[in-house]
């Protein structure tokens, strides 16, 4: 009998078109592919006979989201099939009674974000391409946000996940509850699982309340160092911002060059800083903040409408882009380090820039040590390329030496896969590649990531 094609088993749902292929080809690291078909299922009956014949045929499949991510982990390989799950986009349940809401994976994270706050409720991970990404996306890549430093990143808030595993078996993990130890806790296995243990097809998240009220306060600085010594010292004091990012003077350059956004040119270093909360606590908080902030030499001003606060984090969301523009083939990494190291590895990076003759713009969540270094070479530059590659070592051995990771949020795709054995022993990468083949023992889900 002849083998069958994706196209016998959901014809209304294939894509073949070489313009369709080559729009499922890529991410926003650097890295592409062209697959060999495209496959949109609308449901998890659909997405679970996709995996029985991608199981019974060995052909790989790749789950994609928005195609968001950093680190190459909906590229596909050759000869592989684009799972999409941009049509399952439906916000099942808002459960006010539980404080749960039930998501299907397409969703854009900030069209829950916009659905929630109609109801005076609130998800907290935002990850700057929130307008954009998936939340099945956010679970597979754990990612973060700036208002992780109080509230946490994505794992933190998936309470149960439905999954359909490589070979098409459905499974549930997790649920409503806010708790539940019974067995392994495989929901907590799946998310950051990048897409190579099963495919998510519903998420149980649990979301807040809306704080009554957030303070937005921008600090500008003369010098880098002033601005991470003022990180340490609000992340000691007692009070616990709900956003503390960074951007430094290479990061505001491209910004502004970008879109006038308005931000000071000639400031060396700004801090994005919010407080949340009561009405009655949060002048407080904002006034025992800005005072840390000029005791370190900072200057403070206070957004003081919606629209100079959105201006503000228009901004920051555009640094990604803004820095591509200058730099296409940018190199982005995302180190994280103890908090109280982040003048450290400011620094060194500066030396290592300076050494090694190359831009490097530095941003990101400074509150929770993780930074965005962003080494800008040009791939078509041999001599210029090959410096930065080399920096990026240097930069990963400074790292783990003050006790840090390679990556904070973006997980190891393809762009990191070779340097994970620099973080993790061998017997740790050989634990990790047991679970996969326990998961997908025919090795067909998202292939050729995470390990080298
Ligand atoms: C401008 C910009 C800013 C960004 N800012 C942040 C940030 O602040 N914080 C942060 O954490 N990240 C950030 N990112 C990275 C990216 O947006 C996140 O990693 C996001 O979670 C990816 O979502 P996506 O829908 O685009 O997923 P994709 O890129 O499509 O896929 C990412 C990975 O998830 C897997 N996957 C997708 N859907 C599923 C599913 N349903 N089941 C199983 N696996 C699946 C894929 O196989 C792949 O390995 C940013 C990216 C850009 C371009």
């Amino acid at each position: 009998m002849a083998k069958k094609k994706i196209e016998d088993i959901l014809p209304h749902r294939v894509l073949t078109d070489k313009e369709d292929l080559f729009c499922y080809g890529f991410d926003a690291s650097s890295t592409e592919g062209i697959p060999s078909a495209v496959v949109k299922p609308i449901n998890t009956q659909e997405v679970a006979e996709v995996a029985a014949f991608a199981n019974e045929y060995e052909t790989p499949i790749v789950p994609r989201g928005a195609g968001t991510g950093m680190t190459g982990g909906a590229v596909p390989m050759e000869d592989v099939i684009v799972l999409s799950l941009e049509g399952m986009n439906r916000i099942l349940e808002i459960d006010t009674q539980n404080m749960v809401a039930v998501v299907e994976p397409g969703v854009i994270n900030g069209h829950l974000q916009e659905k929630l706050e109609e109801k005076g409720l609130f998800y907290p991970p935002d990850p700057a391409s929130l307008k954009f990404c998936t939340l099945g996306g956010n679970v597979a890549e754990n990612a973060g946000g700036p208002r992780a430093i109080k509230y946490g990143v994505t794992k933190d808030y998936v309470l149960g996940l439905e999954t359909v595993l490589p070979d098409g078996r459905v499974i549930m993990t997790g649920g409503k509850t806010y708790k539940g130890v019974v067995g392994y806790d495989l929901t907590r296995l799946l998310v950051g699982s990048e897409g190579t243990l099963g495919i998510i097809t519903k998420m149980f998240l649990k979301i807040l309340p809306m704080p009554e009220e957030v303070v937005t306060l921008l600090c500008t600085y003369d010098s880098l160092d002033a601005a991470a010594r003022t990180v340490s010292a609000i992340t000691t004091s007692p009070i616990i911002p709900r956003t503390l990012e960074i951007m430094d003077r290479e990061s505001i350059i491209a910004v502004e060059k970008y879109k006038n956004f308005g931000l000071p040119q000639d400031a060396e270093a700004l801090l994005l800083i919010e407080v949340d909360g009561s009405h009655a606590s949060v002048s407080i908080d904002a006034e025992k903040i800005a005072s840390i902030c000029t005791s370190n030499k900072g200057n403070v001003s206070i957004a003081d409408d919606t629209y100079a606060k959105q201006r503000l984090w228009d901004a920051r969301r555009a640094i990604s882009p803004a820095l591509y523009k200058i730099s296409p083939t940018k190199i982005n990494e995302d180190i994280v380090v103890p908090r109280s190291r982040v003048a450290d590895i400011l620094k060194t990076l500066r030396d290592i820039a300076e050494r090694s003759n190359l831009t490097i713009a530095n941003f990101g969540h400074a509150g929770d040590g993780n930074i965005h270094v962003n080494v800008m070479t040009d791939k078509n530059n041999p001599e210029k390329h090959k410096k930065a590659v080399s920096a990026i070592k240097e930069i990963f051995e400074a790292t783990l030496k003050l006790g840090g990771t390679i990556s904070g949020e973006h997980g190891v795709g393809i762009t990191k896969k070779q340097y994970i054995d620099m973080e993790l022993s061998d017997t740790n990468i050989e634990l990790m590649k047991a679970i996969k083949r326990v998961f997908d023992p025919k090795g067909i889900l998202n292939p050729g990531k995470i390990f080298p």
